[in-house]
């Protein structure tokens, strides 16, 4: 008898890592037949149903990190909403049961949603049916989280899509990844995985209905494949390729907690990039010089903008979390590729060369003065330092510098504690960087992954143009050597925050150009650390 053909599918990495083990076959809801009574009753079961979800959410979201219980709170939120009811309520009314009613009235929104250019409220639609399916087991007393009991390595979750509640009941320990064959990259469940180091691969291009619960698969997250019934030969390489990552990963540990030097002892500050403030909880502040770059998007993808309180309370937790090294927060960069629905205009042909960063912040002064009260108020706790995004000319800094020290007047007046945070730029667009000396600020960031994208004319999303879009480019290097000599000259410090970075071959460029400063991903710390101690420029 011969033995079944290996099957290979390309997807897309959603967050890195490797994982064998017994395919799980998960994301089918096992419904129950249920009796349907008359509409009050029927009304009363789905009330009571939307009930029980809403407080298995607040149980969960209760013992939660931040960012899962903002995550949970969104959803929360969704269900509370009289309006969401309201289609199920009215079918119910006409005689339809319960969960008929539900599912339909779910299902038109999740297509609304699905129907969006916008890939932010694509993946919007995976909460959607999180709560639709969530009601629907409360409502048949189904229950269908994935169980890997039973299984000797550690399995993979495969399924069609997974929703934050479901990955959050999924016990992780039992399971070495996950692959997913819709979703996003940038859904709320990537974002949980790459937090929580958990391999995923999203938008597996094969048939989920073909795979048989308990086959062999490698997941291979680190180049982007799933391989299902893997042969002989590829488990030899998968074990290998483990090993050595397993054992790369051991030795570049031991530079986890020292301070950065360079072979020639040249102490290079590496700090890290929070890209939510969950992710901060799994990194000990002493491994690290600090933050170098705090994405504020995350703040802005609820269903309101979030107000000053709240902004507040995440800033401060930051400075906390420091201890007394820097916090480097960058203000809004929403536009380009991360739209905000009723904030970044939905008509631009071209969004990464449109109201994005600084300029949708100058041009939504409401919105940007809530962000800056919140960032002068945290500046009083500790070493707070502000940075704006796509700056493009002197002028947006100086219009930037009044407003903060407007608002520093004010709040002083108001006998609110407060503080002028160091001001800098991230250097991102070629005009700025040509001319980064021209610019009234305190600090310079470089942004490396949009510097390329706008010197090589090549968007950063588009893998066709993967050959062009070189951080190697000596343009790009040109770019970046000539902030770095601004910065000596100025004495003004000059990081780097993109990902070039985390590449230790890129490193040692960038170090060779003279740069004394990066940010990098929490995952990343050990292998840049390890990667400076090697550098012997
Ligand atoms: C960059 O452009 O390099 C950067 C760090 O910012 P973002 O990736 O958020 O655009
Ligand atoms: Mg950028």
């Amino acid at each position: 008898m011969s033995l079944p053909a290996e099957q290979r599918w390309r997807g897309t990495i959603a967050s890195r890592g490797l994982a064998l083990g017994a395919a799980v076959v998960g994301g089918i809801a096992v419904m129950r037949a249920r009796a349907k009574g008359t509409p009050a009753e029927e009304w009363a079961a789905l009330a009571a149903a939307v009930r029980r979800t809403t407080a298995r959410l607040r149980t969960l979201a209760a013992t939660a990190d931040a960012l899962t219980a903002e995550i949970l709170e969104i959803q929360t939120a969704l269900l509370e909403d009289e309006a969401l009811l309201e289609p199920a309520r009215d079918a119910i009314a006409g005689g339809v049961a319960a969960d008929r009613a539900w599912a339909d009235a779910l299902q038109a929104l999740i297509a609304d949603y699905e129907a969006e250019d916008d890939e932010y409220f694509r993946a919007r639609a995976t909460d959607l049916k999180d709560l639709r399916d969530s009601v629907a087991r409360a409502l048949m007393g189904a229950d269908d989280v994935p169980d890997a009991t039973g299984s000797h390595d550690a399995a993979i979750l495969v399924a069609q899509d997974l929703t934050p509640t479901r990955f959050l009941e999924t016990d992780w320990s039992r399971f070495g990844g996950a692959a997913l064959f819709g979703g996003s990259a940038t859904s709320h469940v990537a974002m949980l995985a790459r937090s929580r180091g958990i391999p995923m691969l999203v938008g597996v291009d094969g048939d989920l209905s073909g795979i048989a619960q308990g086959i062999q698969a490698v997941l291979d997250a680190e180049s982007g494949w799933l391989v299902l019934m893997p042969a002989e030969e590829t488990r030899a390489q998968f074990a290998a390729m483990a090993a050595a990552h397993a054992h790369i990963a051991q030795e570049e540990a031991r530079f986890l907690a020292p301070p950065a030097v360079t072979a020639r002892g040249r102490r290079i500050q590496v700090q890290i990039n929070a890209d939510n403030p969950a992710i901060v909880a799994g990194v000990t502040p002493a491994h690290c010089d600090g933050i170098g770059l705090t994405r504020t998007e995350f703040l802005f993808h609820g269903p309101a903008l979030p107000d000053e309180e709240t902004q507040l309370r995440t800033y401060a937790g930051l400075v906390r979390w420091a201890a007394g090294r820097p916090v480097t927060i960058r203000t809004l960069d929403a536009g380009g590729d991360k739209p905000i629905a009723g904030l970044t205009p939905d008509d631009e042909a071209n969004p990464f060369l449109g109201v994005r960063g600084v300029r949708l912040s100058l041009a939504r002064p409401e919105v940007f003065a809530v962000q800056i009260r919140a960032l002068v108020r945290a500046a009083a706790l500790g070493p707070l330092k502000v940075m704006c995004p796509m700056v493009t000319v002197p002028a947006e800094m100086a219009r930037v510098r009044t407003l903060f020290v407007q608002a520093v007047r004010r709040l002083q007046a108001a006998g609110v504690a407060c503080a002028m945070p160091a001001l800098g730029m991230m250097v991102e667009v070629p005009s700025a960087a040509l001319r980064a000396q021209d610019f009234p600020v305190d600090f310079y960031s470089i942004g490396s992954n949009d510097l390329v994208q706008y010197v090589t004319a090549t968007a950063r999303d588009n893998p066709a143009l993967a050959s062009l879009h070189d951080p190697r480019d000596p343009a790009v290097l040109d770019l970046i050597g000539r902030v770095i000599a601004v910065g000596a000259a100025t004495g003004r410090e000059v990081s780097l925050c993109g990902d070039m970075a985390a590449d230790p071959d890129l490193l040692s460029l960038l170090l060779g150009l003279g740069l004394t400063t990066v940010s990098v991903a929490p995952a990343a710390l050990a292998r840049v650390k390890a990667a400076i101690a090697r550098y012997d420029g």
